[in-house]
């Protein structure tokens, strides 16, 4: 089999995907800032990197996952001013910091729930790591690329940049930022505008602050993933992902701190996942299209015209490649919601179709071809339309217009089983609650044949345990002479 090639944004190649120490595997993709409900922005990362983790798991590697929750240091502005995200919502609500962060952590968790994004190996939060992060700031001190200005720490990007190359992953030049940043620049406190927070000393109304050897006062909002990532991955991994708007300054500043600080380039392998439109516009709360995951589900927004299983969303950022845009509009939505329902059908189909003594259509390249398509950067909508070509003819077959042997039959199933639910992660949302209600119903009526064979055995305390148990959950049972009916509620 072709190796798995994968795309890096440092190179701008694509390269053979080769572990630093194979089996075992680094991975760490930047997290949310827990200060909101998740959307679409959230969703596609997770999807992308939930995509990458479940492939290199199949593909026999043990995955170190890690993806963190930003609770601290990411200031409004995005840059080094402004107030932090989650202490301003913490305000607005007159909540603790703490609790923001817990809401919306957990709302978060249940999002990706529902989407089938696997959690991560490890899930560091930014506030449990002000000591890796002072560390951090200390080395890069000690390295002479960051100086001490007011009781703040900023990075000393022009002394950097001399003996290295910031701007290496973006591909911007610190020229061209100076041009564009010396009007903005508002703060007397860097050397250069272009210079940025390794530690802010805290104003006196910023609740969110740790005693540093430099001031009280918290991280920059990059500092922590470095150091966590060089805490649970070592200081060289092997893949850091995010999404592209990520790239600057967020990950240009990681790479910029790293080097600094250690020496060398902690990642091997940068990937970036492409943004999301909503009928071709950015995503903005000012121009209400601003949807939640939440309202995607409910249907609760007044762009959308019904509600989307939160299948139906994955599936729709999958059929498009991972590093192209992606426009969401209720009429590709819908087609997506079809187009996942035929492949479902088609599966289903898979389970009740005869076994006939020869195949008249072709099967056995599938498999092979959807690997071709995964190998290649991670091709899901190549391997989306295998499956439709399969579905087609499993139609076929169904319709009696074509045959499949008992052999073929099952290798349909097993490439279906594993391309469509272990490897793109969608689940059979329709036979998963029909299954439940099914199997609920059957285990109620299993108690009731119990208590019934309870009464002819004259066992009246079990019978009566069970009518009793029943009744109290809100059952009502009816015995008739048949035996016993129950309703629920
Ligand atoms: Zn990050």
């Amino acid at each position: 089999m072709d190796p798995l090639i994968i795309y890096n944004t440092l190179t701008r190649r694509k390269e053979p995907f080769k572990p630093l120490h194979a089996p075992h595997v680094g991975m760490y993709v930047c997290g949310p800032t827990v200060y909101g409900d998740a959307h679409l922005g959230h969703a596609r990362p997770a999807i992308t990197f939930d995509l990458l983790f479940r492939y290199l798991k199949h593909l026999g590697y043990k995955v170190r996952y890690v993806r963190n929750i930003t609770d601290v240091g990411h200031l409004e502005h995005d840059a080094d001013e402004g107030e932090d995200k989650i202490a301003k919502k913490a305000r607005l609500e007159q909540l603790e910091p703490m609790e923001v962060v817990q809401y919306y952590t957990l709302r978060y968790h249940h999002a990706m729930e529902a989407l089938n994004v696997l959690p991560p190996s490890i899930e560091p939060h930014a506030s449990g790591h002000i000591i890796e992060q002072i560390e951090l700031v200390k080395q890069i001190l000690a390295n002479g690329y960051a100086y001490e200005s007011q009781g703040s720490v900023y990075f000393d990007v022009e002394k950097y940049n001399k003996d290295h190359r910031y701007g290496i992953l973006s591909g911007r030049n610190i020229e061209d930022m100076l041009k564009t940043t010396r009007e903005l620049d508002g703060t007397e406190e860097k050397r250069n505008p272009i210079d940025f927070a390794l530690w802010k000393c805290a104003q006196p109304e910023h609740i969110m602050r740790w005693p540093s050897p430099w001031s009280n006062g918290f991280p920059g909002w990059h500092c922590e993933c470095t150091a966590m990532g060089r805490k649970y991955l070592g200081n060289h991994f092997d893949i850091h992902g995010g999404g592209m708007d990520l790239i600057f300054p967020h990950h240009e500043c990681e790479i910029a701190q790293a080097i600094a600080s250690q020496g060398d380039e902690m990642v091997h392998y940068w990937m970036h996942n492409n943004m999301i439109t909503i009928n071709g516009q950015k995503m903005g709360k000012s121009l209400g299209n601003f949807i939640t995951l939440d309202q995607f589900f409910t249907g609760d927004h007044a762009s959308l015209t019904q509600a989307y299983a939160p299948m139906t969303i994955r599936f729709f950022i999958l059929q498009a490649h991972y590093r192209s845009t992606v426009d969401f509009s209720n009429e590709a939505l819908q087609a997506a919601e079809k187009g996942l329902a035929r492949l479902m059908e088609a599966y289903s189909h898979l389970k009740k179709i005869q076994p006939a003594a020869t195949s008249s259509v072709e099967v056995k390249g599938l498999r092979e071809k959807c690997y071709e398509a995964m190998n290649d950067d991670l091709n899901s909508p190549i391997v989306i339309s295998h499956l439709f070509d399969a579905a087609r003819s499993i139609n076929a077959v169904k319709d009696g217009k074509a045959t499949l042997s008992a052999a073929d039959l099952q290798e349909l199933k097993d490439t279906f089983q594993l391309f469509l639910f272990e490897i793109l992660g969608m689940k059979d949302e329709a036979a998963a609650g029909g299954n439940s209600y099914e199997a609920f119903g059957k285990a109620v009526d299993l108690l009731l044949a119990i208590r019934q064979q309870a009464k002819a055995n004259k066992d009246w305390a079990t019978s009566d345990k069970i009518r009793n148990e029943l009744t109290a959950l809100g059952f009502k049972i009816k015995d008739t002479k048949e035996g016993a009916e129950w309703t629920l509620g």
